[in-house]
């Protein structure tokens, strides 16, 4: 079969007078005919990707519009009253964090307009399956869209514009005054059509600097607010640290990090003992040092003196014993090469280790030091939940709550199966919203939404019951005695180690 290059070159026997040339010619009509059919196939098959992308582009629009519907029907005083549980318990309003693991100190109640909020946030996000933060913002843009930007969701509605386009001009837009919002959404409406995302932003920001050059201030002000450090875990073993600050500091963090690898290197280089292929790359070097700091680094006033990090790790017992290649656990994150989890079991300090039996998987040690029942409940806990148990919540367990998950002055025990990590956020909005949760056995969390929709959750490690475990009594308050301050007393000393605030 001859290649669309060999079929369509010029024929060099192609020449006037040729006897062949009438055959010849209809064989290049034909040809030209067929190309013709494959042009106008390519340009239907387009236009149906074109249709559905502005189609797309039109339901993104109708989604903003719902968000900011939902968000302003929760907004109104008489529904927030509504979405608060205490409107329709008896009596008056209940203590906040009453449970038995929360601090028995008390913290305030949110208002009502704060627990309409955080319905519509957690509706929003379990629905969608998206980050609380995502949907938040999703909430938020939806405000935007449909208040001092309509006529960018105009455009979107009619399918001129993608979202992203959208939410490049809302970036640029949202920093200045309301009245001023309108003349540089025109002008840059008029070009969005026309443009990439990439290249819209780049023109939006001239735009915009040029108009209000002082903005960048204001922008600077309010972008230094969202620093902060986040873990990924990453596949293959492997995590990310990201750091985001002001772009000055990283930079000249960077560059230190450079220089320590650039020093090292050469040390190492007139270092004969190194074998050539055990060198580190300049990268390799920056990553050990970032990480030496990071790890054991104290700072000149003294910060992070006497504080190391800790993570939890199962190791099954064969492993340990170095008799098999079975990978260890790693809390919040999965499995993690056997020899990294021997190195860690064979005492690295800021680990604690679990053994585990070779076949079944069930905890046989949760290490020396804690022997005490609060304790390795905790620990058995922490291990099962890995993160806060509410759907789609990433918090690690190490930094939630242990929730009774039916409360104990309802008659709920202090029992591994009706104990979950809750974090902070969602262990009041538990308590404080119209959400509610029950445990099946296995530890599946069954979440029921305010609007009724149900939401499971699953422990990140399946495992058997705690061996220590005692039985625990289940309490039995009588209606009238004050459930606030004796239940927080007794659980006081049957759980935390540490308070929770
Ligand atoms: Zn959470």
């Amino acid at each position: 079969m001859s290649s669309p290059a060999e079929q369509f070159s010029d024929d060099p026997d192609d020449r006037p007078g040729d006897p062949n040339a009438g055959a010849r010619e209809q064989g290049h009509r034909r040809r030209r005919s067929l190309q013709e059919q494959a042009r106008s196939t390519l340009a239907k098959k387009m236009a149906r990707v074109a249709k559905s992308h502005r189609r797309i582009a039109k339901a993104t629009a109708q989604r903003a519009r719902d968000l900011e519907d939902l968000r302003e029907w929760s907004a109104d005083p008489v529904t927030a009253k509504l979405l608060n549980p205490d409107y329709a318990r008896a009596g008056a309003a209940g203590p906040v964090l009453t449970d038995a693991d929360a601090s028995p100190r008390k913290i305030a109640a949110w208002e009502n307009q704060e627990i309409a909020r955080r319905t519509v946030i957690s509706e929003v996000a379990c629905t969608l399956r998206l980050a609380e933060r995502t949907a938040e913002g999703l909430i938020g843009e939806a405000a935007m869209f449909a208040g001092p930007m309509k006529a960018t969701l105009t455009a979107m509605s009619r399918g001129e514009i993608s979202y992203r386009h959208g939410q490049v001009l809302m970036e640029q837009l949202s920093f200045l005054p309301l009245e001023e919002v309108a003349e540089l959404e025109a002008q840059l409406l008029s070009v969005a059509t026309d443009l990439t995302v990439g290249k819209l932003a780049g023109r939006a920001r001239r735009m915009r600097e040029r108009a209000h050059p002082e903005t960048i201030t204001t922008r600077a002000t309010e972008a230094v607010k969202e620093r902060g450090v986040w873990w990924e875990g990453r596949p293959d073993g492997m995590g990310t640290l990201t750091w985001y600050g002001t772009a000055q500091q990283t930079q000249a963090a960077h560059d230190r990090l450079t220089s320590i690898a650039e020093a090292t290197r050469n040390r190492d280089f007139q270092d004969e003992a190194i074998p050539e292929d055990r060198r580190r790359t300049i990268g390799q070097i920056c990553a050990d040092a970032a990480g030496d700091l990071l790890l054991d680094g104290v700072t000149p006033t003294g910060t992070g003196g006497g504080i190391r990090g800790s993570v939890m790790i199962t190791v099954p017992v064969l492993t340990a014993m170095g008799e098999s290649d079975a990978p260890g656990f790693l809390e919040g994150y999965g499995p993690i090469p056997a020899d990294a989890a021997r190195e860690i079991a064979a005492g690295a300090p800021s680990f604690t280790r679990l053994l585990t039996h070779p076949e079944t998987g069930t905890v046989l040690s949760v290490g020396k030091d804690h022997y005490t029942v609060p304790a390795d409940l905790r620990r058995w806990l922490r291990l099962r939940d890995g993160t806060c148990r509410f759907p789609g919540c990433t918090r690690p367990a190490s930094r939630s709550d242990i929730d009774h998950t039916r409360p104990w002055e309802h008659g709920g025990p202090t029992d591994y199966d009706n104990l979950a990590h809750l974090c902070r956020a969602h262990h009041r909005l538990k308590h404080q919203s119209l959400w509610s949760v029950t445990q099946e056995p296995g530890g599946v969390l069954v979440w029921t939404s305010p609007a009724g929709a149900t939401h499971r959750t699953y422990p990140e490690t399946a495992l058997g019951p705690p061996p220590t475990l005692p039985p625990t009594p289940s309490p039995t308050p009588s209606p009238d005695t004050d459930t606030t301050s004796a239940p927080g007393e007794f659980r006081a000393r049957e759980l935390p180690e540490e308070p929770p605030f």
